[in-house]
């Protein structure tokens, strides 16, 4: 396996992003590695790609447990073994780990750094092959940094007690000088390579206002997220202002969450479970709310207030779109923000136990990345390139996603896209207005839609990414350049004699599209509704599994899902992100979801060609098993797959035609499983496991235990002659249905 396969296969994407091959070519090659990335660039695959690729097992050292947690929980749903030792296992857990690492069971242990130095944990260590530590959250070693853990300070030590050095690496999104040297010093780094790198976060759209009213502003904005099923989190700098914003939204219908310090453990926890889970999707917290949350799919951050500096700034941003999804990073900031920001400053200057010259330093310190942050607020150019240039970074960036580039948008060219409203305009009998038109180019699934029989016009759903808003603002382009007209009583356009200048190509059209038209056209799916059930399927996967929601599949996944609708697994395995392991898991679920949406809706699927695929329906199954013969049942019980495969072989015998074993024993298995003769159960692992049931011995089914070379013993499924006859009358039946 080679490090594309193993993004691939494990991962289910096709490319690494900015900086990431790098650092896991690096591991590979034995070198001690630094990686600094900005939040959500995708720290983690760097090391572990390597991890799975390397022999032994791979020990990832993390500060929090709730991020260990999500990270082991991420990892077994993607079919990979991992497990965490922290204070939250019992004894008898933290010795199944341990028996479990010692025998190879895991590519990746993830360990809180208090435990590198307990006897059971060293002795593991010790006599085991370990191939990698990697130190996530690197910074924690840091005086200097904001997060500072003593007990990170040990892992040299334990480094040096193991056998081997294995390859140390390092990641953290803090890029100050001083942190990394700390980095590399103190946690006695080898000639490290080290890279810095994309600190761009593309999908990411920021703005800053000034609003007059900031609690109206905040209810209008959070409102749109809010019907738009969006989650986010709302930063504020006191803890009277989480309560208070908290305490609007909820009053205006938007259901909210609170976090900061201020409120008891318990609280806090429940209400962080609470958001991560997507019970309550809008969060109001302090800054002290956030390390450690890994929630892919936060899709606004919102600043209440001014943070005291870029690098608060920039981190608590950076928790929306860490699925890649366009999302949205406001600052709403009023002069009032900086004042109070000083005045803290100078608070804790005077009550500062440091020398007055130490103290008088870090104040100096604290106001000059203030005023960094003040600028940033009164900034009239990219806010992106300024960020940029803040974290060292040339900016020498095509932004087009800030206020600034899309408030003051630069001329596009849009002439390809106004081809395609005028060939909509003409093709629909020029009869409409700016609605139908963006309907049908977006393929909206609407009454009047399916009334005309518009779903068959080459142009339906060919901008189905936009958003109306920008098909709308391309209507009034075209009339403004007297390309199309607007009749006076109802809105209706038709074309002009310039059209067909555009229509040939030999008139290009370049506009200012406005921000919201164009920054904003967030991947619309042109199919809210199916995204919307999609979500809800998902939802309920997750609560089944007791898992988060974005760990079954992120928003972007779902996003992607609702405009790609795959039917089967292999449009499955389409979808960027999806692995084997997901489509093995979940696969049929979502699958038949959208078939079952398309068909209500006559949306016409296009058939894969794949002679397997195209046989997999139920019905045609039912159908090729019609003079199924006798000789295919065997005398023994045998395993539901040893039994499919004699059906798939005497139907190519018979019929010629190719039915994939796998499809009939999912077939089958549902069949069982839906007349109660076995019971199908998914563990709190994502793992399918199937019992037999009280109905299982009158059927012929019986339950064989096996052990294992590893002596793990488990329950063997064999199915005899009667079972074998009910497969074969439940499959034919299905066709009836
Ligand atoms: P970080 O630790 O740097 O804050 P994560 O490791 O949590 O970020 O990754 C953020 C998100 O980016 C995750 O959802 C991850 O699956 C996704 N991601 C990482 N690498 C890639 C890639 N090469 N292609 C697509 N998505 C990726
Ligand atoms: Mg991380």
């Amino acid at each position: 396996m080679n490090k594309y396969e193993a993004l691939k296969n494990f991962f289910g994407y096709d490319s690494f992003r900015q900086g990431q091959e790098s650092l896991v070519d690096s591991i590979l090659s034995g070198r001690d590695t630094v990686g600094v990335m900005p939040t959500g660039a995708g720290k983690s695959l760097c090391y572990q790609v390597p991890a799975l690729m390397m022999e032994g097992f791979s020990i990832v050292i993390s500060p929090l447990i709730s991020l260990m947690q999500d990270q082991v929980r991420a990892l077994t749903d993607l079919g990979i073994n991992a497990a965490y030792i922290n204070s939250s296992l019992t004894q008898a857990q933290l010795y199944d780990v341990i028996t479990g690492c010692s025998n190879g069971a895991y590519k990746l242990l993830y360990v809180a750094p208090e435990r590198l130095d307990s006897e059971v944990f060293l002795d593991m260590a010790v006599h085991s092959p370990i191939s990698m530590v990697c130190v996530d959250e690197a910074h924690c070693i840091s005086q200097w940094g904001q997060d500072f853990r003593p007990s990170y300070l040990g892992i040299p030590d334990f480094i040096d007690r193991l056998p081997r050095r294995p390859v140390v690496s390092a990641f953290t999104a803090t890029a100050t000088e001083r942190v990394r040297n700390d980095i590399k010093g103190l946690l006695r780094l080898v000639s490290p390579f080290e890279a810095v790198t994309g600190f761009d976060r593309k999908n990411l759209y920021f703005e800053v206002r000034t609003p007059a009213d900031k609690d109206h502003d905040l209810i209008s904005l959070v409102k749109q997220y809010h019907e738009d099923g969006r989650s986010g989190i709302v930063y504020c700098s006191t803890r009277k202002n989480v309560e208070s914003t908290c305490d609007i939204l909820n009053r205006n219908g938007i259901p909210c969450t609170r976090y900061h310090a201020g409120l008891s453990d318990e609280e806090r926890r429940a209400n962080q479970e609470a958001f991560i889970y997507d019970r309550v999707r809008v969060i109001t917290a302090t800054n002290a709310f956030g390390m450690g949350i890994d929630k892919s799919n936060v899709s606004f951050v919102i600043h209440y207030n001014m943070p005291k500096d870029m690098e608060s700034y920039y981190q608590e941003a950076g928790r929306a779109g860490r699925d890649g999804s366009p999302s949205d990073c406001i600052l709403m900031y009023s002069g009032k923000d900086a004042a109070i920001a000083r005045y803290l400053i100078d608070k804790s200057f005077e009550e500062s136990p440091l020398e007055r010259e130490e103290a008088l330093r870090i104040k100096n310190n604290d106001l000059r990345r203030l005023n960094v942050m003040v600028s940033y607020c009164s900034h009239a150019e990219c806010l992106r390139r300024f960020i940029l240039r803040y974290f060292g970074e040339s900016g020498d960036v095509e932004c087009s996603n800030c206020s600034c580039c899309c408030g003051d948008a630069p001329l596009t060219d849009v002439t390809v896209d106004c081809q395609k409203v005028l060939s909509c305009i003409f093709r629909s009998g020029q009869c409409y207005g700016k609605k139908m038109i963006s309907d049908i180019l977006r393929g909206a699934a609407t009454e009047k839609i399916r009334e005309k029989g518009f779903e068959s016009l080459s142009v339906y759903g060919i901008m189905k990414d936009e958003k109306d808003k920008y098909i709308y603002e391309l209507c009034d382009v075209l009339t403004a350049q007297g390309i199309t007209a607007v009749s006076e009583e109802y809105p209706v356009y038709s074309l002009m004699p310039a059209a067909s200048a555009v229509l040939k190509g030999s008139r290009h059209i370049k506009a200012r599209i406005s921000a919201a038209g164009r920054a904003r056209r967030r991947a619309a799916s042109a199919d809210p509704e199916l995204r919307k059930k999609l979500i809800e399927l998902r939802d309920s996967v997750a609560r089944r599994l007791d898992v988060a929601p974005y760990i079954v599949f992120s928003d972007a996944l779902i996003e992607e899902m609702s405009v790609k609708k795959p039917v089967n697994r292999k449009q499955f395995l389409e979808v960027q992100g999806i692995t084997p392991a997901k489509a093995d898991r979940y696969g049929d679920e979502f699958t038949d979801l959208i078939a079952g949406y398309c068909t209500e809706k006559g949306i016409k699927k296009v058939p894969v060609r794949k002679r397997e695929e195209s046989v997999k329906s139920a019905e045609v199954i039912g159908e090729l098993l019609s003079d199924t013969k006798d000789s295919i049942y065997t005398e023994k019980p045998v395993q539901i797959t040893e039994f499919c495969r004699r059906v798939s072989a005497e139907i190519k015998d018979r019929t010629g035609t190719l039915i994939s074993v796998n499809s009939l024993r999912t077939l089958a298995l549902d069949a069982f499983t839906s007349e109660g003769c076995i019971q199908t159960e998914i563990d709190t692992e994502g793992h399918i496991k199937r019992t037999i049931s009280p109905r299982s011995a009158d059927l012929d089914i019986i339950g064989e235990e096996v052990t294992k070379d590893s002596g793990e013993k488990f329950i063997n499924i064999l199915y005899g002659k009667k079972a074998q006859k009910m497969v074969i009358d439940l499959l034919k039946n299905k066709q009836k249905r």
